[in-house]
């Protein structure tokens, strides 16, 4: 990860110095963690630079706005306007895009809506989130003893702040234990995702995915390695995966805009496969990055050119 603090960040429909984008200690989200947020990519190829899915993670952002009584001051399209002004201010051509929406300086109790909402947009240079040796060896992975929140605890499709003090306890663990990531189980025990990603099993040739009742975000990765693997004619099946299903899988690998396509090697030391990228991963993962290094025509509409 690297910051430059010469930058510009968007904060409230103006640019602000980096260093001067700030917030007061007594903002409502400092002790409440009220905030929903984005993770976005902006890729670079022959064609130019390009936004990967921007207005599929605006509106999920406005979602996650909507679930938590946040009305956001600003439209969609001001939204996806301003994450390609962010981009182009800071003269960055490939980076990573972090929109936040939170409640900020106004009274500090339970009830958030006496506080007014904050919006910002900042971009900084991001290279693979669990290392470039990871996309092609794959990383060794523990099933978590955090569960995912139950659904009438948190609600997880929103991408909220509040939810990473949870995925915050099953990465710390996950490293303790000398893991690279963590996979969290629902609260009926059935496997629902990474800390920071989605999970994907394949099994005799079948693609599994954790379906929405397993309290999930639902990743705009995901959804295009969805997309892809059915146009390739593989059989994908979004349903309730019991946690066994982990140890006699084929190939298992994350999605995630930080993680992309990541093989997973091991869960709680067993060998997955044969122990490195297996073949269907290998081949969505492919596609997945020639579609975003314009190698291939971008069918879909995934790419938002600057
Ligand atoms: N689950 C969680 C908990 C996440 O934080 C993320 C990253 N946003 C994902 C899944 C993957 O979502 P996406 O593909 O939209 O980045």
């Amino acid at each position: 990860m690297a910051w430059d603090e010469s930058g510009k960040i968007w904060f409230n429909g103006e640019m602000v110095n980096w260093k001067e984008a700030k917030i007061h200690a007594l903002s409502h989200v400092v002790h409440y963690g009220s905030s929903v947020f984005e993770g976005i990519r902006c890729y670079t190829n022959k064609n130019g630079s390009a936004v990967f899915r921007l207005e599929e993670h605006v509106e999920r952002l406005f979602d996650s706005g909507r679930i938590y009584r946040m009305d956001i001051p600003f439209t969609k399209e001001e939204m996806c306007e301003a994450v390609l002004d962010t981009i182009k201010t800071n003269k960055l051509k490939e980076c990573y895009i972090r929109p936040v929406v939170f409640r900020g300086y106004g009274e500090l109790g339970v009830n958030p809506l006496k506080s007014p909402l904050e919006v910002v947009i900042a971009v900084w240079e991001w290279g693979s989130y669990l290392g470039q040796e990871a996309l092609e060896l794959g990383v060794d992975v523990g099933v978590s003893t955090w569960r995912r929140m139950a659904p009438d605890t948190l609600p997880n499709m929103a991408k909220a702040g509040a939810n990473y003090m949870n995925s915050q306890l099953v990465k710390m663990e996950a490293l303790e234990n000398g893991y690279e990531e963590g996979i969290m189980l629902d609260y009926q025990g059935m496997v629902s995702e990474g800390s920071g990603e989605n999970i994907f099993i394949v099994k005799d040739d079948v693609i599994y995915t954790p379906s929405m009742s397993s309290s999930l975000l639902k990743g705009i990765t995901r959804d295009s390695i969805i997309q892809l693997a059915i146009k390739m004619g593989l059989e994908v099946r979004e349903e309730q995966i019991p946690r066994e299903m982990l140890y006699m899988a084929n190939e298992i690998f994350f999605t995630g805009t930080a993680a992309e396509v990541t093989p997973v090697r091991s869960v709680d030391r067993i060998t997955i496969g044969s122990g490195k990228r297996g073949p269907i991963t290998e081949k969505l993962q492919k596609s997945f990055f020639e579609i975003l290094e314009g190698k291939v025509k971008d069918d879909f509409g995934w790419l938002t050119y600057l």
